[in-house]
């Protein structure tokens, strides 16, 4: 099996075919993608579930799109 560095395609391997699995390294790349709290700054930030973005720093929490924060 290739596998390339730029994917993360973990755990879904060769199933689905090549669109939706184009479809999941988009999605998960925005999911995995570091971001910045806006209350202290801190990277700590992330989705603890779907919509719902938080801070593990200071706690700060945020609705938001289901796979980004929209602001
Ligand atoms: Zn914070």
């Amino acid at each position: 099996m290739v596998k390339s560095k730029s994917s993360s395609l973990k755990g879904l391997g060769a199933k689905y075919g090549l669109k939706p699995r184009k479809k999941f390294t988009a999605v998960h790349r925005l999911l995995k993608a570091k971001r910045r709290c806006v209350e202290c700054g801190s990277t700590k930030f992330g989705r603890v579930a779907v919509g719902i973005w938080a801070c593990k720093k200071c706690g700060f929490k945020i609705a938001g799109m289901a796979y980004d924060v929209k602001v």
